[in-house]
């Protein structure tokens, strides 16, 4: 019988992260302070994060070592297992073979502990008393939680107000790993009662809620700040899942062709893309990796690329990033963890070189092939997660259009098990689609004051 389920052993989780930044023809352009606009050393950075994390965020070395404190947690969950798809090919009628990896298997249900437990672990080899987050939809939230309380750290995180009113079980999860929630805006930090004096009803955005995690970091010398995508050194930890996904096609005597993931502020497909990059940038490959946003939330495929800020009250550096505007609203979408107004400096210097690829895609169309997936492999996938599937589906069905066979690994970001509301909405009948007008999203850059990379 064909081997369906790729496993490895604790001896292969990787003993090094992979840095794409030494392989890079052209390299990130450097943060900007938001004041000055100049370069920014470490020491602004020094109130936010603890040094070790403040050098990866910075390090052109090509291989960082993974701390053995750090590897012994991640046996809990890593390797996490790879998958032939072949109920889903089966479905298509497709000469493609399919592959995903799937990161679900994570106490949190994400890949997000991949970066939330190196993160605490420096942040406790620092001294660092408590750590202040942000959260969406919950799934960052609730990995740092975990994290944090196995190393004895206290977490305090700002829930977008609309997430925490419609998703309590995420904030329950939190609380459960001993965490502190709190609905953003909120009356505890001088953004937070900004917004509420204009708009006391306000939904909150991640960009408001990152605003106030970040102010309580930069008054207490104690207390450190923590994000779950977009800088390098999140990215970095991420690499884990790609390492171990080229030894598993190892198994499978396969090389991919294409690899897709989901894309809210490209961490899950740095971590399943970038190793493979390497044989492209390295040995002259030509694996495509194409990363998957919501049409309702398109940077890659119609923003600019330019600097822009990282939360919307303007205390983050500015980063250099294909965005649609740090006020951005987007439309309420399930895949919440997708809906972030920019994209990290890497992977955006990476799509304006050419050297990876982006589609835009509706809601409905991911439902669908969420609902597929679902009823041919079993595992009921993130609402981010569709977003890869689609997508995937659309290069298998190309691969029969053309009569050749492709190889596509996927990589399956997260469960879909706190989702349930949407997967209603959608199996009634009820979901409706999004898609941003050009209209809005020149209203929105129209607002940006920020340097415009020539
Ligand atoms: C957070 C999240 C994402 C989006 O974030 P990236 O940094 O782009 O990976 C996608 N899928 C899931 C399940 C998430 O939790």
């Amino acid at each position: 019988m064909a081997q369906k389920k790729f496993t490895l052993t604790e001896a292969d989780i990787p003993e090094k992260w992979y840095n794409i930044v030494a392989d890079m023809p052209n390299k990130p352009l450097p943060p900007l302070h938001p004041g000055t606009k100049e370069p920014i050393g470490p020491e602004m950075l020094a109130p936010l994060f603890p040094m070790e994390l403040i050098k990866q965020e910075v390090t052109s070395e090509k291989w960082v070592d993974i701390p053995e404190e750090v590897r012994d947690i991640y046996k809990i969950w890593r390797p996490t297992p790879m998958f032939r798809a072949y109920g889903l090919e089966k479905l298509l009628d497709t000469p493609a073979k399919i592959y995903y990896k799937y990161e679900g298997v994570s106490p949190a249900g994400s890949h997000k502990p991949n970066t939330a437990v190196p993160q605490a672990f420096y942040n406790k080899q620092a001294g660092v008393k408590r750590i202040t987050t942000e959260t969406g939809a919950g799934q960052w939230g609730s990995a740092l939680s975990f994290a944090c309380q196995l190393f004895g750290i206290e977490c305090e995180v700002y829930m977008v107000k609309a997430s925490y009113d419609s998703k309590p079980y995420r904030k329950i999860m939190m609380n459960t790993w001993g965490a502190s929630v709190y609905p953003s805006p909120s009356n505890r930090t001088e953004a937070g009662k900004k917004i509420l004096a204009g708009d006391p009803d306000s939904p909150g955005s991640l960009g408001i809620a990152i605003s106030e995690a970040v102010e309580l970091a930069f008054q207490d010398e104690n207390t450190k700040y923590a994000l779950g995508s977009v800088l390098n050194h999140v990215l970095m930890h991420q690499t884990v899942i790609g390492l171990e996904a080229i030894k598993q096609l190892e198994q499978a005597g396969d090389f991919p062709d294409i690899i897709v993931a989901p894309f809210g502020g490209g961490s899950n497909f740095a971590g399943i893309a970038f190793p493979f990059l390497r044989f492209n940038l390295d040995e002259g490959k030509k694996i495509r990796c194409i990363a998957a946003e919501p049409a309702s939330c398109p940077k890659l495929t119609r923003g600019v690329f330019r600097y822009d800020l990282g939360d919307t009250v303007g205390m983050t550096p500015l980063l250099p990033m294909y965005t649609l505007g740090h006020n951005f609203i987007p439309a309420p979408i399930h895949a919440g963890g997708l809906r972030y107004h920019g994209a990290g400096a890497i992977v955006s210097q990476l799509l304006k070189d050419g050297l990876i690829e982006a589609q835009a895609l509706k809601q409905l169309e991911c439902f669908e092939a969420g609902i597929k997936f679902a009823r041919t492999e079993g595992i009921i996938p993130a609402p981010e997660a569709t977003h890869a599937i689609a997508t995937a589906i659309r290069e298998a069905e190309r691969a029969k259009e053309e009569g050749v066979s492709k190889t596509i690994l996927f990589n399956l970001c997260g469960h879909g098990h706190f989702d349930m509301g949407a997967y209603e909405q959608y199996l009634s009948g009820k979901l409706v689609e999004h898609e941003v007008t050009q209209e809005e999203i020149l209203a929105s850059l129209a607002e940006l004051d920020t340097p415009v990379i020539a």
